[in-house]
């Protein structure tokens, strides 16, 4: 569905001779971006698309569903790639980077758990010239006019694992989507604490959807418009959790605004800078 009401409205107002409205529309215009979650089954792949330039959020658990769709939209290039934490589920797909698609820069979370993961991906990174940086909260990735931060984990927390996942909000001053891997209860917590404002129109569901993740002070302090739970098709782990989807419509109140890559495929948001986010 396609709801362009507010871009409509603009147009509108410029063809009544609002110069000013005019430039500021025709502005908006040139900044729009989508927000792809792929569907890699039982994982997490988010892709950024901003002006003709793409970067990634996590690169799900092989190339199915990763490099495929890559290739489909024929994207030569990724401004960068986010990490959030060295699970298969998340970095696995970068296993089967060939090199065709230059990547200028890997950040990542936490480098405590992943192992030979790890370090093969590192290994991938020196082989292709990618920058290997680590990020923690407070960190900028390069998004402009957008500003994309990581908000998870702070220089002086030490959680591993889920909870370590690098969360990241992507913002432009008025509306925000939020991804955040990963993250249970401990790791949202500890966000909460430290953090004032979380709202976000758009939430990627934390750990698939998992029973140990989206607590509803978390969820109401984030109070969201819409959410997506990326998970695989009936997965053995019972992702997402009966729990989490009833907490979801307690806090959207509408289960319609509840997306779900393993019952919908992948899914697409569009994003008119400072106008708003719609599903598509
Ligand atoms: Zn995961």
């Amino acid at each position: 569905m396609i709801r362009f009401f507010p871009l409509f409205f603009a147009l509108s107002a410029c063809l009544c001779g609002c110069q000013e409205f005019a430039s500021e529309s025709e502005s908006s215009l040139s900044h729009s971006a989508q927000i792809h979650f792929l569907d890699v089954g039982q994982g997490l792949s988010v892709l950024l698309e901003r002006n003709g330039e793409f970067a990634l959020y996590d690169a799900g658990p092989d190339s199915a569903g990763f490099w495929d769709s890559l290739h489909t939209r024929q994207i030569p290039h990724l401004n960068w790639v986010l990490i959030s934490h060295f699970h298969r589920d998340h970095a696995g797909g970068l296993l089967e980077w060939d090199g065709k698609i230059k990547i200028d820069s890997l950040f990542y979370g936490t480098d405590a758990e992943g192992g030979p993961l790890r370090d093969s991906v590192f290994s991938l990174a020196e082989k292709f010239g990618t920058a290997v940086v680590k990020v923690e909260r407070g960190y900028k990735l390069p998004c402009s006019p957008w500003t994309c931060q990581v908000l998870w984990q702070p220089e002086f927390s030490h959680l591993n694992g889920n909870n370590a996942s690098a969360a990241l909000q992507i913002t432009d001053g008025i509306y925000s989507t939020f991804l955040e891997g990963d993250l249970e209860t401990q790791g949202e917590a500890g966000l909460l604490e430290i953090s004032g404002d979380l709202q976000a129109d758009l939430l990627q569901v934390g750990h698939h959807g998992s029973k140990t993740s989206s607590s509803l002070p978390f969820l109401e302090r984030v109070a969201p418009k819409y959410a997506v739970i990326s998970a695989g098709k009936k997965n053995s782990y019972g992702h997402p959790a009966k729990e989490t989807l009833r907490k979801l419509e307690i806090v959207l109140r509408d289960s319609s605004k509840v997306f779900r890559t393993d019952l919908q495929g992948s899914i697409l948001f569009e994003w008119i800078f400072g106008k708003g986010i719609w599903h598509r």
